[in-house]
């Protein structure tokens, strides 16, 4: 039986483990040490930041997965920075997703590897290959057409 407790302030153990795909629940909470680690990086370097800007509860939809959640996942990429705890996608209570996506690339200065708005209403933040390298602010622009031909942005900081 594994036991829930805080990784940071804001987030908890099973917050940043849960799936919707209850058969993959019970896996996704057997996190190895070195992806661990990767969870806590993620809830204090980039999530906790976050949730102090806004100060209002913080949805997280999906953070780490295991390699057998993964692929049981249409369309997820192995290399996806989900594998490694190094992602969530998440919302912030009452802010249009637009509007956090535009602060986290533009203005928060965190130090993130890669922002990505998933409409509706998701936004999907990773951390940067060593969190502390903090190296410009050049972002390089991606844009993406979904599967109703809406355009979605993203942005990879340039090393
Ligand atoms: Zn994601």
């Amino acid at each position: 039986m594994i036991e829930n407790y805080q990784l940071s302030p804001h987030f908890t153990f099973f917050e940043l483990t849960k799936t919707d795909k209850p058969q993959f629940q019970e896996a996704n909470r057997d996190v190895p040490d070195e992806m661990l680690r990767n969870l806590y990086a993620l809830a204090w370097g980039i999530l906790e930041p976050v949730r102090v800007h806004y100060n209002r509860p913080l949805h997280v939809h999906s953070c780490w997965r295991c390699p057998l959640l993964n692929r049981a996942l249409a369309g997820a990429s192995s290399t996806s920075q989900h594998c490694y705890a190094q992602a969530a996608d998440f919302d912030v209570d009452g802010i249009p997703s637009k509007d956090l996506f535009d602060w986290i690339r533009l203005r928060s200065r965190l130090p993130f590897g890669q922002v990505i708005h998933e409409p509706p209403s998701t936004v999907h933040l990773s951390l940067g290959k060593p969190i502390w390298r903090r190296s410009g602010e050049a972002l390089r622009r991606f844009a993406d057409t979904d599967e109703h031909g809406d355009v979605s942005f993203r942005y990879e900081r340039i090393e």
